[in-house]
C-alpha cells in the first residue's frame, strides 16, 4: 500500500529524516514509535505532502506520489488525523464531518452513515459545537472527519495525547474497526499501550533514522527498545 524509500526531509537547514524506509500494508496496522523529536510528526507531514521531500520516494499502491500536492494525495486516499485533533471548535460536529469530505464536494449520506455507525456518540452530538466535546469525543470526531474523505490509508499522529486511559481504549477499538474495513493504518505513537492494542507491524525511529522494523509483538517485547523508548518518555 504505502512504500517509503530513502526519505529525507526537514525544515530550512535542519534535516530531520535521514533516509527513512519502510512500508505499510492494509491488514497489517503499523506503528512508528520514537522519542520526542525523533521525527514522527515530520514523517506524517511529509507523507501527507505538507512539507516537501528532499530525497527518496513515497509510493501509494505502486504509484509515485512523492511530488503530488496534499489535495491530490487526499484524492488518492491518504487522510491524516493530526496531532492535537484540530477539530473546529466553533462548528458543529456535523459541520466538522462535512469539511472532512471536501475533496469530493458534498458528502454522501453513506459517508455520514459510516461515521455515525462507528461513533454513535457523534450522532447524539451532531448539532453541538465540537469545542464542547470531551477530549475523547474530539478524538473520535477527528477520526470520523478523516474517514469522510474515504481513505485507503489513515495516518494518526499521537491520537492518545492528553486522553485518559479509558478514552485511549475507545480510540484503539475504533481504529481496529476501521482497519477491519480494509483501511491501512499508519499510527505514530509514544504510548506503548495504544500501540500494543493496534499494531501488528512496528518501526522504531531514532533521530530520523529507522533502528528497528518488524513484528510489533517482538519489537515491543524487546527490553532494549522498551528501555530506550519508555526511558525517554
Ligand atoms: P514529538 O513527539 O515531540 O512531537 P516528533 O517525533 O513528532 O516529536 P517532530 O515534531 O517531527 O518530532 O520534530 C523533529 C525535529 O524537527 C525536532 O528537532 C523539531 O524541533 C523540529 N521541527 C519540527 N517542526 C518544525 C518546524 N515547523 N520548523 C522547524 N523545525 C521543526
Amino acid at each position: 500500500m504505502l512504500t517509503i524509500e530513502g526519505l529525507r526531509a526537514g525544515y530550512d537547514r535542519l534535516e530531520v529524516l535521514h533516509g527513512l524506509g519502510f512500508s505499510v500494508e492494509a491488514g497489517d496496522p503499523t506503528v512508528v514509535m520514537g522519542a520526542n523529536a525523533a521525527g514522527k510528526t515530520t514523517l506524517c507531514r511529509v507523507v501527507t505532502g505538507l512539507i516537501p521531500v528532499r530525497a527518496g520516494t513515497i509510493r501509494l499502491d505502486g504509484e509515485d506520489i512523492t511530488r503530488l500536492s496534499s489535495a491530490d494525495r487526499v484524492r488518492r486516499g491518504i487522510a491524516l488525523v493530526p496531532e492535537g485533533r484540530q477539530v473546529f471548535g466553533e462548528m458543529t460536529v456535523r459541520e466538522n464531518l462535512r469539511l472532512g469530505a471536501y475533496v469530493h464536494g458534498e458528502p454522501a449520506a453513506r459517508d455520514y452513515d459510516t461515521a455515525f455507525g462507528l461513533f454513535p456518540i457523534l450522532l447524539e452530538r451532531e448539532g453541538q459545537r465540537a469545542g464542547l466535546l470531551s477530549g475523547g469525543e474530539q478524538q473520535m470526531l477527528a477520526l470520523a472527519r478523516a474517514l469522510m474523505s474515504r481513505p485507503r490509508l489513515l495516518l494518526l499522529d499521537e491520537p492518545s495525547q492528553g486522553l485518559a486511559p479509558k478514552a485511549v481504549e475507545q480510540v484503539a477499538h475504533a481504529v481496529n474497526r476501521i482497519a477491519e474495513t480494509g483501511v491501512a493504518i499508519l499510527l505514530v505513537e509514544q504510548n506503548l499501550a495504544l500501540a500494543q492494542m493496534i499494531a501488528r507491524h512496528a518501526v522504531v525511529l531514532e533521530t530520523g533514522s529507522c533502528v528497528a522494523d518488524g513484528r510489533a509483538s517482538e519489537i515491543m517485547a524487546s527490553s532494549a527498545i522498551q528501555d530506550s523508548y519508555l526511558g525517554k518518555k
